[in-house]
C-alpha cells in the first residue's frame, strides 16, 4: 500500500478490503467461473458487491455468515465485537439454494453475465420469522409499508453468507457516473495529494438546499476538506432523479464552493430507510473512504414518521465513541430567518417560527412539478434552476 494511505483514519477494523481480481487469475478464474452454478444479484445485492469488492464496507469481505448476521441484528456488532449496524446479506430463492452445497463456488451475476466468485460457507434461513426479527431490530418496525422492509419481506428465503472476489464490475459502474465513483483507495489518495488531515463526509440523497450549504460549510470551518457523498444505488420512486440530483450539486460547487476544498464523489450504497441504523452505517463506509468527521443531521435516513428527529444522533450514545472512530457532528434542523437574515437553527436565533422559512420536500417536489422558482432564502437560484430543468425534462419523457 501507498505511503499516504493511512494519512487521515483507518478504516474500520484496520485494513482496507480489496476483493478486485486482476491480471491473469482473473481471466482464469472468470473462465472457471462459467461453469458454476449462477446466482442473480438484485440491485441491492449488485451495490453491496460493489462496496464489499472496494472496501467501503470495510472489514467485510463478502455476505455475511450466520453468527455475523445474528450479532448484527441483535447486537449492531459482528461476531468479532466490531461495531455493525446493518446486515450485508444475499438472499435467494429456495430452488436455487437446493442446488447448492455448503463449500461450493457459485458465481454472482447480473443478468446472465458473471461478476464474482463467492464461496458459499453457509446456507441458513430466511424465514419470515427471521425476516421479522430483522425487521423489527433494524429498522423498528414490522410494517411493510417501510420500503425498506418490503424489500426485506421480497427477497429470498434462503441466505448464502462467505467470500467475494469480484471479477467484473456491474454495469452501473461503467455507466453511471463512472468519472464520481471514486473507490474508498481512490479518495484516500485523492484527500492526501490535497494535503487534507481531516475531511467531513456528507451523506444525502436530496438537492443542496441553502440549509444543506450552511450545515456543511459550518462543519467545513474546522476541518480541511469537504467530501460530498451523495448515494446513487436505488433509492425511492418520488425521490428526485439521481441525474438531475448530480447536476444540482455541480452547479452549487461551481458558484459557492472553494474547489480546493470539496471533493465531490458518488456512494453506490441502495437506501434502507432505516433510519438510526443507517446512520451508523453510512458513517462507517465514509470512514473507509478517508473521512474523519461525519454529518449527521436531523432525521437522517428517515422515512415517513418511522424515526425520532434525532434518534439518528442519539443512536451514536449507545456505544464508546472508539468503536466508530470517525467523529460525528450533530446537526439541528437549519432554515432561514428573516429577522437574523441568515441562515440559523432553534440553537442559534432568538426568533420564532413567524420569521423562518420552512418547505417540506412535499412543497419543495409540488412547487417543481408547477413549475414555480423556489425562494431564494430556501434554494440557490442556480440549483433551484437545474431542478426545474431536470423535473420539465422528466414529465416530457414520461417518466414522473
Ligand atoms: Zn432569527
Amino acid at each position: 500500500m501507498s505511503e499516504s494511505y493511512y494519512d487521515t483514519i483507518s478504516p474500520h477494523g484496520g485494513v482496507l478490503v480489496d476483493r478486485v481480481m486482476r491480471g491473469e487469475v482473473r481471466e482464469a478464474v472468470r473462465e472457471r467461473a462459467e461453469q458454476m452454478v449462477k446466482v442473480p444479484l438484485d440491485q441491492m445485492g449488485l451495490s453491496d458487491l460493489e462496496l464489499v469488492a472496494t472496501g467501503a464496507l470495510s472489514p467485510l469481505t463478502g455476505f455475511m455468515r450466520k453468527v455475523d448476521y445474528d450479532r448484527c441484528v441483535e447486537e449492531m456488532r459482528l461476531a468479532n465485537g466490531l461495531l455493525w449496524s446493518i446486515p450485508i446479506t444475499l438472499a435467494v430463492e429456495q430452488d436455487l439454494a437446493d442446488r447448492i452445497k455448503e463449500g461450493q463456488e457459485v458465481t454472482l451475476c447480473e443478468e446472465g453475465r458473471v461478476l464474482a466468485v463467492m464461496e458459499v460457507a453457509e446456507k441458513y434461513p430466511n424465514s419470515q420469522e427471521v425476516k421479522e426479527r430483522e425487521a423489527r431490530e433494524v429498522y423498528r418496525t414490522t410494517e411493510e409499508d417501510h420500503p425498506g422492509v418490503a424489500r426485506l419481506y421480497g427477497r429470498g428465503e434462503v441466505l448464502l453468507g462467505g467470500d467475494v472476489w469480484l471479477v467484473d464490475w456491474p454495469t452501473a459502474v461503467k455507466t453511471e457516473f463512472p468519472e464520481l465513483r471514486h473507490t474508498p483507495a481512490e479518495t484516500r489518495r485523492m484527500f492526501a495529494r490535497r494535503g487534507w488531515r481531516s475531511v467531513v463526509g456528507f451523506q444525502t440523497r436530496n438537492p443542496i438546499h441553502r440549509a444543506h450549504e450552511y450545515i456543511q460549510k459550518t462543519a467545513l470551518e474546522i476541518v480541511d476538506g469537504l467530501f460530498l457523498h451523495p448515494l446513487v444505488g436505488e433509492t425511492k420512486e418520488d425521490d428526485i432523479p439521481t441525474e438531475v440530483r448530480i447536476a444540482s450539486y455541480q452547479a452549487i460547487l461551481r458558484d459557492y464552493y472553494p474547489a480546493e476544498r470539496v471533493l465531490l464523489g458518488v456512494f453506490p450504497a441502495a437506501m434502507r430507510y432505516a433510519g438510526p441504523r443507517e446512520a451508523i452505517f453510512h458513517a462507517i463506509a465514509r470512514k473507509n473512504y478517508g473521512c474523519t468527521h461525519f454529518i449527521v443531521g436531523r432525521d437522517h435516513a428517515g422515512v415517513g414518521k418511522y424515526y425520532g428527529t434525532y434518534d439518528a444522533q442519539n443512536i451514536f450514545d449507545e456505544f464508546p465513541p472508539g468503536d466508530i472512530g470517525i467523529v460525528l457532528f450533530r446537526f439541528e434542523h437549519a432554515f432561514f430567518c428573516k429577522k437574523c437574515g441568515a441562515i440559523v437553527s432553534a440553537k442559534t436565533c432568538p426568533h420564532g417560527k413567524d420569521d423562518w422559512v420552512f418547505l417540506s420536500g412535499t412543497q419543495v417536489r409540488e412547487m417543481l412539478e408547477r413549475g414555480e422558482m423556489l425562494p431564494e432564502e430556501f434554494t440557490r437560484p442556480e440549483v433551484a434552476r437545474v431542478l426545474l430543468e431536470g423535473v420539465r425534462r422528466h414529465r416530457e419523457a414520461g417518466d414522473v
